[in-house]
Formats: structure tokens, C-alpha cells, sequence
């Protein structure tokens, strides 16, 4: 597929679904890929991408960015309290916000460095026990205890639905969690289900091997 590709059905999903251009921003998921492949999208203009872990996140993009200054790094994989500080630091979203410890150490985080990355709750839609996330009926709850007890700011909302299953009512639920608190983004699809996602109302979309080809390994 590659990136004009994913770029092109994106568009399309988009129109299909009455949205403006541009509207579900693209995170290429570059986890794991070998840094000619991320280069070459970086060559071709792309900026915001995605990670699942810190320790790779902070071997890899410092360098990048000192050659392309205005790269958007998300994180996207589970997030330890002890390196909330580093993902802080390092990252300009935070994607798996999903329990309170881990709101007030990034709240501390985030007070210490006068950075304020954008803060999305995880969302484990499909209550699996081996999975991260606020449960789907304490999702409330957290979100309120975000802002309440943390002083955070909730930007959007994620999930990763199961990998066996139909997509779609993993993404109405995520819809229906965000619509009633109030939050506005949206981060769900994947390679497999990206344009399903689009359709009902993502605001990002992450997207590793559709862009870069398979990963070596499964990070
Ligand atoms: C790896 C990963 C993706 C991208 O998966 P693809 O199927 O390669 O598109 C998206 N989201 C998360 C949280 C991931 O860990």
C-alpha cells in the first residue's frame, strides 16, 4: 500500500462520509520499523507519527527532529509510571492515559516541565483482561477524575478493539463515551480498519503497515 495510498483512501473515506479534507490526521505508526523506512516517509512530507514505547520512542526520534523540526510524536503503547516523565518530555501526545496513578504522575510531569502534551484516555472497549484501558463503565469516571482530581485536559479518546472482532461497535462505543463527556478526538483504526473508522467519526487514525510494510516482530 505505502503512504499515498493510505493518504488517498483516507480522502475517500472522508468524502464518503460528508467530512472536510484532512480532518482524521494520519499517525504512522513507525514502532519497530527499520529507520530507512521512516525516513522515506519523513522524505515524502509526512510529520505525525506514532510509537508504542518510550525507551524506542526516545532512541529514535530525537535525531530525527533535529532535522525535521516539526515531527508529532504520539505515544501509543502502554505508558509505566516511571517513565511518564521521560513520555512527557519526549512526546506531544500521550494516547494510553488509563488510570489515576498514571494522571497524577503525568499532572506532576507536566508541572515540572512546563510541556503539555495532548492527553488521550484509553478506552479498552472490549474488556479484555490482558489488555490496557479504563474499563468501558469506569471510563466516566476516569475522564472525570482527569479533570477534577488532575486538572487534565481531555483531548480525545482510544481504543484498540479486539482483534478477533467486528470494529465497528468497538468504535460506536468510543463515539458514544466521547460524545457524552464531552471530549473531541477520536483516536481509533488501524491498517485493517482504518476507512470503517473514518466513517464513523475519527479524528486520528494510526496506521503502521499499510504505510511501512509488515514489522520485523510484533512490538
Ligand atoms: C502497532 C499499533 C498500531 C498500528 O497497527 P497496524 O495494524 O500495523 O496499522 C496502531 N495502534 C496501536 C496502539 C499499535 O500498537
Amino acid at each position: 500500500m505505502g503512504l499515498q495510498d493510505v493518504r488517498a483512501r483516507i480522502l475517500a473515506a472522508e468524502t464518503a462520509a460528508g467530512r472536510p479534507a484532512g480532518s482524521a490526521t494520519l499517525i504512522a505508526v513507525s514502532k519497530v520499523q527499520p529507520l530507512e523506512r521512516v525516513e522515506a516517509v519523513l522524505q515524502a512530507g509526512h510529520r505525525v507519527f506514532g510509537e508504542n514505547r518510550v525507551q524506542e520512542a526516545a532512541g529514535k526520534w530525537p535525531a530525527f527532529r533535529e532535522r525535521f523540526a516539526d515531527v508529532i510524536l504520539h505515544l501509543i503503547g502502554p505508558l509505566q509510571t516511571n517513565k511518564a516523565r521521560q513520555a512527557v518530555e519526549l512526546c506531544d501526545a500521550i494516547q494510553t492515559l488509563d488510570r489515576p496513578k498514571l494522571a497524577a504522575k503525568i499532572a506532576d510531569a507536566m508541572a515540572a516541565t512546563g510541556r503539555s502534551p495532548a492527553l488521550f484516555v484509553q478506552v479498552n472497549t472490549g474488556a479484555e483482561p490482558q489488555k490496557a484501558g479504563a474499563p468501558p463503565d469506569e471510563a466516566d469516571g476516569f475522564i472525570a477524575a482527569c479533570r477534577r482530581d488532575y486538572g487534565l485536559t481531555v483531548a480525545g479518546l482510544m481504543a484498540i478493539p479486539p482483534a478477533d472482532a467486528e470494529p465497528a461497535p468497538h468504535f460506536a462505543l468510543l463515539r458514544e463515551i466521547a460524545a457524552r463527556n464531552g471530549v473531541e478526538g477520536l483516536s481509533m483504526g488501524m491498517s485493517g480498519d482504518f476507512e470503517v473508522a473514518v466513517a464513523m467519526g475519527a479524528t486520528h487514525v494510526r496506521v503502521g503497515s499499510a504505510i511501512f510494510g509488515e514489522r520485523a516482530y510484533e512490538a
